[in-house]
């Protein structure tokens, strides 16, 4: 028998599908439970597919609330971008049917790990889906080493720095420029915001792609005593007295459900073309 937790943002488009769905389960024996992403409580309920309904940034949110369930993740789109919503709204009987009779195929997807550590030795962790992006604060510019591992890279100076897995190639790291990348690699992709490049400075303009085993080490001038802007996932988080930001890909990873495997180009080409 199998359970389903419904994630939905308060949109009555989101609402009205919640209601659909739950009619359609529950008419084939099929229990489902909902949970508001508003209400920012972990989901501690055990179910085996977790359907989201809403745009990218509720796919996000569902993902924490979920405390990064390994059971499938989809997700229906009722406005916004919906990259990350792979059925459309009118797609709702043949989503129930995949599910009800297994067939669909699911992929893992790796999140990225960031900690920052503080000058004192203590440090905090986040997960990310999309990206981590790192910045000054009240708007001033931002100067940091980056390292590649033990490799130093380069000074980097300018508005920040964002580093992005492939699934949030698509996300802010394609509005600075970055390149979209297939969701199978398994890449960190690290983008300027900004960056200058003058007599003074110098940074990297472009996007570098690296395996996601490397740790990106990122060191702020020491003058951030009033600490710098850690933004997970569009999640904002100050940190004071940092030393250095260390990123990479975690042991933590999610799969997302695919009813047609192929329709990543078609997704692509309708959202962004
Ligand atoms: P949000 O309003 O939830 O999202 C901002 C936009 O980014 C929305 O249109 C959202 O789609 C879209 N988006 C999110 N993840 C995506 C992905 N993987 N591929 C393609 N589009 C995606 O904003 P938020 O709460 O501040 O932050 C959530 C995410 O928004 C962040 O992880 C960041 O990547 C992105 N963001 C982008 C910019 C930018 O492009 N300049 C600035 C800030 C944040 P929906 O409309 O379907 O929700």
């Amino acid at each position: 028998m199998k359970k389903i937790c419904i994630y939905l943002n308060e949109y009555p488009a989101s609402i009205e599908v919640a209601k659909e769905l739950e009619e359609r389960f529950h008419a084939l024996g099929i229990e489902t439970v909902r949970h508001d992403i508003n209400s920012n409580a972990i989901f501690e309920g055990q179910v085996d597919f977790n359907i989201v309904v809403g745009g990218d940034g509720t796919f996000l949110k569902a993902v924490t609330l979920s405390n990064y369930s390994k059971k499938p993740f989809i997700g229906i789109n009722t406005g916004g971008l919906g990259f990350f919503q792979e059925v459309k709204r009118h797609e709702l009987a043949s989503l129930v049917h995949h599910i009800t009779v297994d067939k669909y195929t699911t992929n893992p997807t790796r999140l990225l790990k960031c900690t920052a550590y503080r000058t004192d030795g203590s440090s905090v962790e986040y997960l990310c889906v999309n990206e981590v992006l790192v910045k000054g604060l009240n708007s001033k510019v931002l100067h940091m080493d980056v390292m590649i591992g033990d490799n130093f890279l380069e000074r980097f100076s300018g508005d920040g720095l964002i580093i992005s897995t492939s699934i949030g190639s698509t996300a802010y790291n394609f509005s600075v420029g970055g390149a979209i990348v297939y969701p199978a690699f398994e890449i960190m992709q690290l983008s300027p915001l900004a960056p200058i490049s003058s007599a003074s400075y110098r940074s990297l303009l472009n996007s570098v792609v690296m395996p996601g085993r490397f740790e990106v080490i990122l060191s702020p001038e020491t003058k951030y005593e009033k600490g710098i802007m850690i933004v997970q996932d569009g999640t904002e988080h100050l940190i004071e007295n940092i030393d250095r930001i260390v990123t990479t890909m975690s042991d933590v990873f999610i799969n997302r459900l695919h009813i047609d495997e192929d329709s990543y180009w078609s997704n692509l080409r309708d959202k962004f073309i």
